[in-house]
């Protein structure tokens, strides 16, 4: 059947975090951009840490954004299921905090290069990459 609107939910483990419907969604796949209109092919895909946009179908221009930590899209039957370990809406997001994680994240990059301790590294530029997509994320509120 074919439906003018995709419904998108976004769940972590701390619940749901987002349920509209929507025109258009715009995510980060690790292998690339990925644009979900309505009647889209099924389709599953790991999802990088980036930002999720949202054209709803109640607002004319508006689109939501959302910060999402990695995680897996999956589209089926015109239902957008995202499942994070973390993902917050602009709104939501405490940008003091995310700033404060950078600066952490930043200093551990460059005691981990100079210890040439990898796994710091990868640990550390992981946690930077969340803190940027969030402060990121937070200029569209
Ligand atoms: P921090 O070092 O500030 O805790 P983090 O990247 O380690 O950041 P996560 O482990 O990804 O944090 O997330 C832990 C919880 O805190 C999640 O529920 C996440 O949504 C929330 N969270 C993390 N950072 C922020 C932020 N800047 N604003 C709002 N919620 C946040």
């Amino acid at each position: 059947m074919s439906d003018n609107f995709l419904t998108v939910n976004v769940v972590t483990p701390n619940g749901i975090v987002y349920d509209h419907h929507a025109v258009i969604v715009v995510a980060r796949t690790t292998e690339g951009e990925l644009g979900i209109l309505p009647n889209h092919v099924p389709i599953i895909a790991p999802l990088a840490i980036d930002e999720v946009r949202v054209k709803r179908t109640d607002s004319d221009s508006h689109v939501d954004w959302i910060a999402v930590n990695g995680g897996i899209l999956e589209f089926r039957d015109n239902v957008l299921s995202i499942v994070a370990d973390s993902a917050e809406r602009e709104r939501d997001i405490d940008v003091s905090r995310a700033e404060r994680a950078r600066q952490r994240a930043e200093k551990l990059i460059e005691e981990a290069k100079a210890h040439e301790n990898i796994d710091e590294l990868r640990r550390a530029t992981v946690a930077l990459h969340r803190a940027i997509n969030r402060i990121n994320v937070s200029k569209h509120s």
